[in-house]
């Protein structure tokens, strides 16, 4: 099934609205195994809003456009659709009533005008039902019906759960998926190490295709082949498995923090963070997790040295003979961290982000990463490269790579190498 998407607005154009919609909707694909064939994004004119709805239909089975059902001039979707398709709009009673209804449960002063745009229909289309706005979704076949037109509102809170939840399914009741995918995380690995071992792993394996995806915490390795080639595909994945053992995030592990946060959970053990360069960095990415607050305590931000002495006890003869940024400091604010709080895991990072602060000994990206697991303290060191942000970004990265390393090991398992891999 080719689709194609069309984005229609004015506004993603300018870069006044990211495109998230989009995101949404190829990932949904993308996870039933269809793919977006293309993409257009056009402004708010009928001229091109018209001959981008009939060019699509010259090369894909399904256009699904993308905003301007609204009820402003600048709402042009509906006419320029149903020019195309030759599907005259007439006007949907029931409809109507669901948009009066819709507008009187939330006390919105009803504006007839606007009702009757939404309330129109295309010929042979069926209305798809708004539970979060007025403007229903319009599902057209063209004449002939062999293609369809979707057409769906732009505001996300609206467009989501009408694509998840109603065009979705219509979509996969008309074709079979067209691919079968599996996919595989990698964790502290450089992007063209992956590819190496990837293609070593599954040397002789024809059929497949392969893809990398280079993130701030992993590659994201992703195979796929025709939908009657699965079994072949769970093997490969196996084979990569084997490959990559500890390195490779388990099945069910969306990410670095969820594996980390796996790990904690099963022994009802508590994480807690003390950060200076990253600033609270690290807290923020383990609390981006659903969950988290299963397994995270909490974290301290201490940037000023009377900070990691009040906070956690480092002590004022350690910053004064080896510096804030050093691994006595490191060590001490783990310490004092976990002496203070009594979690099991924690993580306490100081290093120099710059731009300024840097020394001979010590220049900008010098990093130390302390990692407790119970009685295991280790202290890291790393030189990162690029700017301010840059270092900040490969700190969190690398202390939570290094912490799952950690826990993975007192699992009993080999270490991956923690490199961020982006
Ligand atoms: P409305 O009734 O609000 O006018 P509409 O269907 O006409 O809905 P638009 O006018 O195109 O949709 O967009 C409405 C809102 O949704 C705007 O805030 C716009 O920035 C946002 N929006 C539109 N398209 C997208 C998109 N592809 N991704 C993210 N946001 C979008
Ligand atoms: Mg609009």
């Amino acid at each position: 099934m080719r689709i194609q998407a069309i984005c229609i607005g004015t506004e993603l154009l300018t870069g006044h609205t990211v495109n998230t919609n989009l995101a949404l909707m190829a990932e949904a694909l993308d996870g039933c195994g269809y793919t977006v064939a293309c993409e257009v994004c056009i402004p708010d004119e009928l001229g091109v809003i018209r001959d981008t709805v009939r060019a699509g239909l010259a090369q894909a089975d399904v256009v699904v456009t993308v905003g301007g059902l609204g009820p402003t001039c600048d709402d042009l979707t509906r006419p320029a659709v149903a020019e195309v398709l030759d599907a005259p709009l007439h006007f949907d009673a029931a409809i109507y009533r669901h948009i009066e209804e819709y507008l009187r449960r939330r006390n919105v002063p009803l504006r007839c005008e606007a009702l009757h745009v939404q309330a129109q229909v295309p010929e042979r289309a069926t209305a798809i039902v708004n539970r979060n706005g007025t403007a229903p979704g319009l599902w057209c076949p063209s004449a002939d019906g062999g293609h369809v037109v979707v057409m769906l509102p732009g505001p996300p809170r609206e467009f989501g759960p009408m694509f998840l939840d109603d065009v979705l399914p219509r979509l996969r009741a008309l074709a079979p998926p067209d691919v079968a995918r599996r996919g595989l995380r990698v964790v502290g690995v450089p992007e063209s190490i992956v590819e190496e071992r990837v293609d070593r792993a599954l040397a002789g394996v024809s059929g497949l295709t392969k893809a990398y995806c280079a993130r701030p915490l992993s590659v994201d390795v992703r195979l796929s082949a025709s939908p009657d080639r699965a079994a072949a595909l769970d093997a490969a994945l196996e084979a990569l498995r084997a490959e990559f053992g500890p390195a490779a995030l388990d099945a069910g592990e969306a990410s670095v923090v969820a594996s980390i946060g796996r790990r904690l959970r099963g022994r009802g053990w508590r994480l807690a963070t003390a950060e200076s360069c990253t600033g609270g960095g690290i807290a923020e990415a383990i609390t981006a997790e659903a969950g988290s607050s299963e397994f995270f305590a909490g974290g301290i931000v201490c940037y000023a040295n009377d900070w990691k002495t009040a906070q956690l006890g480092v002590r004022p003869q350690t910053l004064a003979a080896h510096g804030a940024v050093s691994p006595e400091t490191a060590r001490e604010m783990l310490d004092g961290l976990m002496g203070r709080t009594g979690v099991e895991a924690a993580i306490a990072v100081t290093g120099i982000a710059g731009p300024g602060g840097a020394t001979p000994e010590k220049p900008v990206g010098l990093v130390y990463m302390a990692i407790g697991v119970r009685d295991r303290r280790e202290v890291h060191c790393r030189q990162f490269p690029g700017n301010r942000g840059t270092v900040r970004d490969r700190a969190v990265a690398t202390s939570l790579i290094l912490l799952r390393n950690a826990l993975q090991e007192s699992d009993g398992a080999e270490p991956a190498a923690a490199t961020p891999a982006g």
